[in-house]
């Protein structure tokens, strides 16, 4: 059931290396072949993958034109400071840094576990998840600020969003031990950590199917959708292009990393894909396949909010269920292209899946994503698409049920075309 496989990816994601890990178990059990993250060089096979940390390329064929799909697998969170052990007025409490643009009343008063990457002092680096709550960071009461509901409510990042963990002083090296006893090591063998708090609620399909909430959807649905789509094309046995999928890290926070958009990885793999040898031909042979080839930057559109329909611009509204959004941007936020809609939708069409149109308002700052940073970097043609959502950067989030499979679809007619 794509629904059940939907939610499990959206539960187990609860890192951006958790995510790759579990897209990784799912393109391994489809006959992807995993190529160690140092072997790139080496002869690779015409189905595989790499995976290190939040990045995760894969790909099937190595022929015709590059068919790629690219999201991103980090989300606004709070990530543990590299000493996290604070206290105040008698209780324990975790010393968090803000990751991304979070909307910071979302985190309040949610059961928060903590997951994440471990690297140990003999070099191995183990993903952790505590799974139950360990944390939560409460609102100061009604009673304590009573105008707060006519006032609005402000956060000082630094003051109020310290979660709390248990009485006591601050021991050093505590909170380590007890998320680091969860795989069985001691906090005296970790060297350091990469560690990022979730709400443990899990993905939920409403009563009537037609809605889905859940942490982490901007952008684990198009993370999903883009593996989904790939597994489909290689079960399909379609060769005459070459479906690739870029799950990037760090797009939160602008995409300058190494494993980010604005990274080498994915052109490194491109260019072992063409067969580069470096020599004057191959760089022009490389350069070719690029602007003969398209990128989908997946990631999720703001659907039309039904208490605030003002902030859409009006002829341009999409809807939870609408199916998949083109989104375009006249000052370049958005790669998508006149031509690169019309492949996309005419994709689509054939499919028979419905697509939809995003610009915002001349007068609403507009935001940005992976799109414009890859086709900068490679020259090919890209469109901006994802699925609407509500609540978007919230720590739990809101779309249609059924948008998810159609991005799928979608997908998987944009790896055929
Ligand atoms: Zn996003």
């Amino acid at each position: 059931m794509p629904v059940d496989d939907l939610l499990q990816h959206l539960d187990r994601s609860v890192s951006p290396a958790h995510s790759t890990a579990h897209a990784a178990r799912k393109l391994a059990d489809a006959g992807f072949v995993e190529v160690p993250f140092d072997r790139l060089a080496k002869d690779i096979p015409s189905t595989g993958f790499v995976r290190d940390g939040g990045l995760l390329l894969a790909w099937h064929g190595n022929a015709g034109p590059f068919r790629i799909v690219g999201a991103h697998t980090d989300s606004p969170t709070l990530r543990l400071k590299p000493r996290p052990d604070a206290a105040s007025s008698g209780w324990k409490q975790m010393a968090v840094e803000v990751y991304g643009g979070i909307l910071n009343n979302s985190w309040l008063d949610r059961d928060l576990a903590v997951a994440g990457r471990l690297v140990l002092r003999s070099g191995e680096t183990i993903l952790v998840d505590t799974v139950e709550p360990v944390a939560r960071i409460p609102q100061l009461a009604v009673h304590l600020d009573r105008d707060v509901n006519e006032r609005g409510l402000v956060l000082d990042r630094q003051a109020h969003l310290t979660p709390v963990w248990g009485l006591g002083v601050a021991n050093d090296g505590e909170i380590l031990e007890m998320i680091s006893g969860h795989q069985g090591v001691r906090a005296s063998d970790v060297l350091s950590h990469d560690l990022v708090m979730y709400d443990v609620t899990p993905a939920r399909i409403f009563a009537d199917g037609t809605l889905l909430a859940s942490g982490r959807l901007d952008n684990q649905i198009s993370c999903w959708a883009a593996t989904e789509a790939l597994v489909r094309t290689a079960a399909s046995g379609a060769t005459h292009s070459c479906s690739v999928i870029a799950l990037f890290d760090h797009e939160e926070v602008g995409s300058e990393s190494t494993h980010g958009a604005a990274g080498p990885h994915l052109e490194w793999l491109l260019r072992r894909l063409v067969g580069n040898n470096a020599s004057q031909f191959a760089e022009t042979e490389f350069r070719d396949r690029c602007v003969s080839s398209m990128c989908v930057s997946a990631d999720n559109a703001h659907s039309v909010h039904p208490n605030y329909p003002d902030r859409h611009e009006p002829g341009h509204r999409p809807i939870a269920n609408g199916g998949p959004v083109v989104k375009s941007n006249a000052n370049q936020r958005y790669a998508t292209t006149a031509q690169t809609a019309a492949a996309f939708k005419r994709a689509c069409e054939g499919a028979g899946v419905p697509t939809q149109d995003f610009v915002s308002r001349n007068n609403v700052p507009c935001g940005s994503t992976i799109g414009p940073i890859t086709s900068t970097r490679l020259g090919i043609p890209t469109v901006d698409v994802g699925v609407a959502q509500l609540s978007m950067h919230s720590a739990r989030e809101m779309c249609g049920a059924r948008d998810p499979e159609l991005l799928a679809r979608s997908l998987e007619a944009f790896n055929r075309s």
